[in-house]
């Protein structure tokens, strides 16, 4: 099972790290997300809200290869918690329904799902992290993830992407930046703390059309944790098609960095970055490759900040 690293051995970076943030919170502790497939679907590919998903998406990229194989939760739980802490020393972990949309489906089945995920190794999970779409969330949904806020940190992750609808229509994303918007509205008072990521380089859009983007986070305190992506063009997509048939500009990795130290001083202060890139895994990428392992992406992009002397909301 694939375990996602959720720290860290850096300090203060110039931004408010998710690694930092959660040694904090754990006192110390090495936390570990642990990635679970639950066999979801997504309405924008069943043909409920659309069909063949967003442009850039294979979900394959985003999944662990293991998970792909679908072996139960409980398996996957439990592999996934014992690799953590073998490969890694972790000692919590954070519970992450991460392919597809992981509120897809009736209540009553989530509740069973996540139970079911929640009941191994309970006294080292410390949270339950659940990603989807803005408009796979309802009421009925959002109060049975706080009926876990009990006993664990539990967030919802919604994706972004992009604040312009006509990107979203490009990219067929089957919903509008008004969805998210409503989406936010909900759970406005909720306990459940609020993620959106976002995907930087969409040939039309314009450095500036994208520094826009922090300031359109910044106004919705309910969102606490952000996931920055650059995009990227993976097999198995129609943008890969598109793309293999007729090239378009992607980021450099240099290119993206300095573009992070223009966008990172206009974010909120308190906002916790979780990522600042993706990186699917490299049998799938098609562009951009940058011939970099994560760790030294990670490292390249940090020295930037770094040597620029960038600190996170410091031009608002
Ligand atoms: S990116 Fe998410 S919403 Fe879009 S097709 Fe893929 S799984 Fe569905």
């Amino acid at each position: 099972m694939q375990v996602q690293e959720a720290e860290t051995k850096q300090g203060y970076k110039g931004y408010n790290n998710y690694g930092a943030w959660l040694r904090q919170k754990y006192n110390g502790q090495r936390v570990f997300k642990v990635i679970v497939d639950g066999g979801f679907t997504c309405p924008n590919r069943d043909g409920s809200k659309g069909y063949g998903g967003c442009t850039y998406c294979n979900v394959d990229s985003f999944t662990p290869s293991v998970s792909r194989n679908n072996p139960s939760v409980r398996e996957q739980v439990i592999q996934g918690v014992e690799r953590a802490r073998k490969g890694n020393k972790a000692d919590k972990f954070i519970i992450y329904f991460q392919p597809n949309t992981n509120t897809y489906a009736p209540t009553h089945y989530l509740k069973m799902l996540y139970d079911e995920a929640l009941s191994y190794h309970t006294e080292d999970i410390v949270g339950l992290s659940i990603g989807t779409r803005p408009d796979c969330i309802d009421a009925e949904k959002i109060a049975l993830l706080e009926s876990y806020t009990d006993h664990f940190d539990v967030d919802l992750e919604m994706g972004m992407e992009s604040i312009y609808n006509d990107t979203l229509a490009q990219i067929n994303r089957g919903c509008s930046h008004d969805d998210l918007i409503k989406a936010l509205k909900l759970v406005e008072h909720s306990k459940l703390d609020i993620c959106v990521h976002t995907i930087f380089g969409f040939p039309w859009e314009t450095k500036e059309m994208m520094l826009r983007y922090a300031a359109e986070i910044n106004r919705f305190p309910q969102i606490k944790f952000v996931k920055f992506h650059h995009l990227h063009i993976v097999e198995g997509s129609v943008m890969g098609v598109k793309y293999k048939r007729e090239p378009f500009k992607v980021f450099s990795l240099d290119e993206y960095a300095n573009f992070l130290c223009e966008f990172l001083p206009l974010v909120r202060p308190d906002l916790v970055i979780q990522r600042l890139f993706g990186l699917s895994d490299l049998e799938l990428l098609i562009a951009p490759n940058w011939g970099l392992k994560k760790s030294e992406i990670q490292y390249y992009i940090d020295q930037k900040i770094l040597k620029r002397g960038v600190v996170q909301g410091s031009a608002l």
